[in-house]
């Protein structure tokens, strides 16, 4: 095999384990978990001296997820620029009109469509997404295509609508080429304006779909698996605070049903904040 095709067959292995959610490494070995179990052991025999207690070791300290770090940027002042832009806008309408009109991100060339939110501004819900897919880059509106349809049907199964309570985002506002994951470049710049996105839409609550969402908004290298179904607090750069959850992609839903399960669970936890905070 020669070494180009190796690479590419490497590549294309990753981007499948990315697809199915599998987005960090817990280990250095593979455990095969299929393989028979190891014989019992052989039984222990009853000793009548009490054996000394062992002494209670305590458990190692857990390493935090580290900060994302510098990206790697053709252009810092990209960022900057999409930075002063977002922060001179005081109504959500005003950013669309600055998103709409910033041409610092590459991906807008190929894109059809600047997809910028759904839903109702000013709900006490916001949820953002990844980016725009075929369907949302034809229609400019977020999450419309097979995993919107998802997404629509498990916010109604605790009775909300994107009509009625719910304010819908994605992190990019242009549709990646070939539904690619977009780079940490693309997501830096366009996350200047997310930001602001969120200090002006106000919501009490935000709900980030996904791997890629919840790292980028979090700035965690924490990946999905562990993310999901812990409320965190999101702190902003006008100072308040909106209680957030991490919770799997409907589109990930789609690919692995059986994950649906911990998903109900992330709705009912939802369900409940709202309440505590007298929303509901
Ligand atoms: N996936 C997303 O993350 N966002 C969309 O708008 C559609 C699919």
């Amino acid at each position: 095999m020669n070494q180009s095709v190796a690479h590419e067959d490497l590549e294309s292995l990753l981007k499948w384990y990315v697809d199915q959610g599998i987005d960090e490494v817990i280990g250095e070995e593979a455990v095969d978990r299929f393989a028979a179990p190891p014989p019992p052991a052989a039984p222990v025999p009853i000793v009548q001296k009490a054996a000394a207690p062992t002494p209670i070791r305590p458990a190692p300290p857990v390493p935090a997820a580290a900060p994302r770090g510098p990206v790697p940027i053709e252009s810092p002042q990209l960022v900057e620029d999409a930075r002063v832009l977002a922060r001179r806008c005081n109504t959500v309408a005003e950013l669309e009109a600055a998103v709409r009109a910033f041409e610092g991100c590459a991906l807008k060339r190929t894109a059809k469509n600047t997809v910028f939110a759904d839903g109702v501004v000013g709900s006490p819900v916001m949820v953002v997404g990844e980016a725009p897919g075929a369907d949302e880059d034809r229609l400019g509106k977020p999450f419309v295509g097979v995993s919107g349809q998802l997404m629509d049907r498990m916010f109604e199964a605790i009775g909300m609508s994107r009509e009625r309570d719910l304010y819908i985002t994605n992190i990019l506002f242009w549709r990646p080429p070939g539904n690619r994951t977009p780079t940490l470049a693309e997501q830096a710049i366009c996350m200047a304006f997310t930001r602001r996105h969120i200090e002006l839409a106000r919501p009490k609550v935000l709900v980030l779909a996904g791997g890629t969402a919840a790292k980028s908004v979090l700035d965690t290298t924490e990946g999905i698996m562990r993310l999901r179904g812990k409320w965190t607090n999101l702190a902003l750069d006008d100072g308040s605070i909106v209680p957030t959850l991490p919770t799997f992609h409907p589109a990930y839903l789609l690919r692995t049903p059986a994950s649906k399960r911990q998903s109900w669970f992330d709705l009912l936890s939802l369900d409940k904040k709202l309440r505590e905070l007298g929303i509901r």
